[in-house]
């Protein structure tokens, strides 16, 4: 490890910065301090999918069999077509569990977060709530964060975990990355299953159904069963304020109140048993969320002195290819394994880590991109040209078995400890 790195600051008590300071406790031996804006535990609310390559990574944290408890881990994409039939499915993690040992895990957010707290507890790492970041100094000892109660603490190394909107990478790291509206936004919610018909208890995996202006999906997101995830994903014009936080307030406030008139519009025209089933899901909706998604442009700076940032702030992607944990965990494993390197110096470990995790990140901010075309409004006939590409498409990929060649998956097998760790 380079020499005296023994405390890190971590800017962010989410899944990025619970999970590093875990890591860094663990294999590094380094003493980690979190910092967290929120006066207490917080979440987005919903329910997150995290494939193998991230649910490996789980694994050696020694949290896969406690999240396994309270994920759902069914990893069957089944698509639905207007008219109330299956189109196809296939198994999205079957391969890459086969060759990783480790599946998918559907699980809400708050559950994760808890069991990652929980072991961060148990690992007697402080966690400070109610801290606001105002600045940050370096010497050529150590780095220096300080909040606006007028508090500051220093260490060796300090990471910033704080999101897409991280202060660490405007305050510091990279003042001018702006994020950039993807122009598909989210509406989700969570429904208990016992107010749904019996159909709703016996779904495995993510259940999509393509409309013309979006995509509707449910999925369970425990392990009994008893909640389902539902999200309805479609192009949104940006308001006409631009990005402000008070233009997408105001239209999010909008699309709250309005959603049910809003959802039985985009549904009305699905038939069956399974058009029935979706539209219950929305009406037995007590709550819901609008999330405008947003994603960081590729090819912003990741690190300044003594500073490195982390998952959604230094890469936040779409999340189309359900990659946003995973990826911040792979960010962190590479890492620990570079501060390990006993003649690396901290601009050696800063500047290997850039060179493997730039075309992994790459690579998975385009493939999100990519998958979140599908969620573009589309005409009557498009809808029913692609429905005849999906069902196709997903017909020879079970007859020919090419779920057996890892198609797709091949990425999800990737382990971040085969990296090679050279200058
Ligand atoms: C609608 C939607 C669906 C998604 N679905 C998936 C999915 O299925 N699978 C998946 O892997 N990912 C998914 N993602 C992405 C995923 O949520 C993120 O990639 C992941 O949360 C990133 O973790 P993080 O810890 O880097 O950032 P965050 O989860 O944003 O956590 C950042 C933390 O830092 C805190 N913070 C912010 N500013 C400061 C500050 N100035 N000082 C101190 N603390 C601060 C925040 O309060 C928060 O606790 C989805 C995202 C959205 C919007």
């Amino acid at each position: 490890m380079p020499k005296s790195i023994n405390k890190v600051l971590i800017i962010g008590a989410g899944p990025a910065g619970v999970s590093a300071a875990l890591h860094l406790r663990q294999s590094n031996n380094i003493s980690p301090v979190l910092y967290e804006i929120r006066p207490e535990p917080t979440t987005l609310g919903g329910a997150i999918g995290i494939p193998s390559n991230g649910s490996r990574l789980l694994g050696r944290l020694g949290l896969y069999e406690e999240l396994l408890t309270r994920a759902s881990s069914g990893s069957d994409l089944v698509i639905h077509s207007v008219k109330g039939h299956v189109l196809g499915k296939m198994d999205q993690t079957g391969w890459s569990k086969e060759k990783t040992g480790f599946g998918y895990l559907r699980i809400k957010r708050a559950d994760l977060l808890d069991v990652l707290l929980k072991a961060a507890q148990n690992a007697g790492i402080p966690i400070h709530y109610g801290k606001r970041l105002v600045g940050i100094n370096e010497t050529d000892e150590g780095v220096t964060a300080t909040f606006s109660d007028g508090t500051s603490d220093t260490a060796n190394l300090l990471l910033g975990c704080d999101g897409i909107h991280s202060a660490v990478r405007k305050t510091y790291v990279d003042p001018e990355i702006t994020p950039e509206y993807s122009g598909i936004s989210n509406v989700f919610s969570i429904v208990p299953t016992f107010q749904l018909p019996p159909a709703a208890m016996s779904l495995d995996g993510l259940n999509a159904t393509l409309v013309t202006d979006g995509l509707f999906a449910i999925t369970p997101c425990t392990r009994s069963g008893d909640s389902i995830y539902w999200f309805f994903s479609r192009e949104v014009t940006m308001p006409g304020s631009g990005y402000t936080r008070d233009g997408w307030e105001e239209h999010g406030k909008k699309e709250v109140d309005e959603f049910k008139a809003t959802m039985d519009g985009f549904l009305k025209d699905l038939k069956g048993e399974w058009g029935d089933l979706l539209r219950r899901v929305v009406y037995q909706t007590q709550v819901v969320k609008f999330y405008p998604i947003f994603r960081l442009p590729l090819g912003g700076r990741w690190s300044r002195g003594r500073c490195l940032l982390i998952g959604d702030a230094a890469h936040a992607m779409q999340p189309h290819a359900s990659q946003g944990v995973s990826m911040a965990l792979e960010d962190i494993f590479l890492l620990s394994r570079l501060l390990q390197k006993p003649d690396y110096s901290l601009d050696d470990v800063f500047s290997v880590y850039d060179q493997r995790r730039r075309p992994r990140v790459n690579e998975m901010h385009k493939t999100a991109e990519r998958n979140g075309t599908v969620r573009r409004s589309t005409s009557g006939w498009r809808l029913a040209v692609n429905e005849i590409v999906a069902s196709g498409a997903l017909w020879i990929y079970e007859a020919c078995n090419l779920d057996k060649l890892g198609l797709g998956q091949k990425g999800l097998a990737y382990d971040v400890a085969e990296e090679n760790l050279d200058l």
